[in-house]
């Protein structure tokens, strides 16, 4: 049977999924980590949900605490694919909009400048493997796809807006990256599905705009990864030994 293990950021954005699928939460099994663990079975695949957890009385987000989780989900649960699902900035430029779901064709950082010989840069990039049946999935379902870049902010800089228009950035997010270095060390392949919150060149204040489209960027998540889940059952795509 396949295992699909989601990891979400935010409680919020995993909420309207969990309880369509009925998921029932498994306490304690990270324990003394914050992450959560919500299990079911959908179309025949063993179905889990990894949530960061909270700290100070929030969501944890951002890479330090995504990159750990993935780490736990991987080795206590040997998923044989991960989705990294959760909310995003897109730009009005390339003709993005409000709770479009898209699903990642590459991944990188946009924060971490190193100078020094292409080596370093590239480990600084990372530009890591995404799951190869990416581009297949996103064409049957009919999701755009976009180049997802990392960082450990929300606001936009404009010396990551620099980075991230050499480097072709489409999604910007705070876990995405992260959590394909934890799979381009393990071979874990990673499927990346993002829904826009905010437009980071549409001049509103980021942190505004992610709140007031928050609900419905979650529920736009929640109709793909039903699609997506689906899919992958029925085309039984993922097999331990072709991972890539
Ligand atoms: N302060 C927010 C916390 C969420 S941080 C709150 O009050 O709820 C933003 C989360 O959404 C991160 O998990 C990140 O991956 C994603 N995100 C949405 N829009 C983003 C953007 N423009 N830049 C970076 N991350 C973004």
């Amino acid at each position: 049977m396949n295992h699909i293990c989601y990891i979400i950021a935010m409680q919020a954005e995993a909420q309207p999924f969990i309880q369509e699928f009925q998921m029932e939460e498994v306490t304690g099994f990270f324990s003394p980590y914050p992450f959560r663990l919500y299990q079911g079975e959908v179309d025949g695949s063993r179905l889990s949900v990894v949530l960061l957890g909270q700290q100070h009385g929030t969501d944890l987000v951002g890479c330090e605490a995504a990159s750990i989780t993935a780490m736990a989900a991987i080795q206590g649960l040997a998923p044989d694919l991960i989705v990294n699902s959760g909310t995003c900035g897109a730009f009005k430029a390339d003709g993005a909009a409000i709770a479009e779901v898209y699903v990642g064709n590459a991944v990188m950082f946009h924060d971490r400048r190193v100078p020094g010989d292409d080596e370093w840069g590239t480990q600084a990039l990372g530009n890591y493997p995404l799951w190869s049946g990416s581009a297949k999935l996103a064409e049957a379902l009919g999701l755009r796809m976009g180049k997802v870049t990392t960082g450990s902010s929300l606001d936009l800089q404009p010396v990551d807006e620099e980075i991230i228009r050499q480097h072709g950035g489409q999604l910007k997010d705070m876990e995405a990256a992260a959590i394909a270095f934890v799979c381009s060390l393990t071979g874990v392949p990673l499927l990346l599905v993002k829904s826009v919150t905010d437009l980071c060149d549409g001049g509103e204040k980021t942190y505004d705009e992610f709140r007031r489209n928050l609900s419905a960027a979650s529920h736009a998540l929640r109709d793909a990864n039903l699609s997506i889940v689906r899919y992958l059952s029925r085309s039984k795509l993922i097999c331990r030994t072709s991972r890539s």
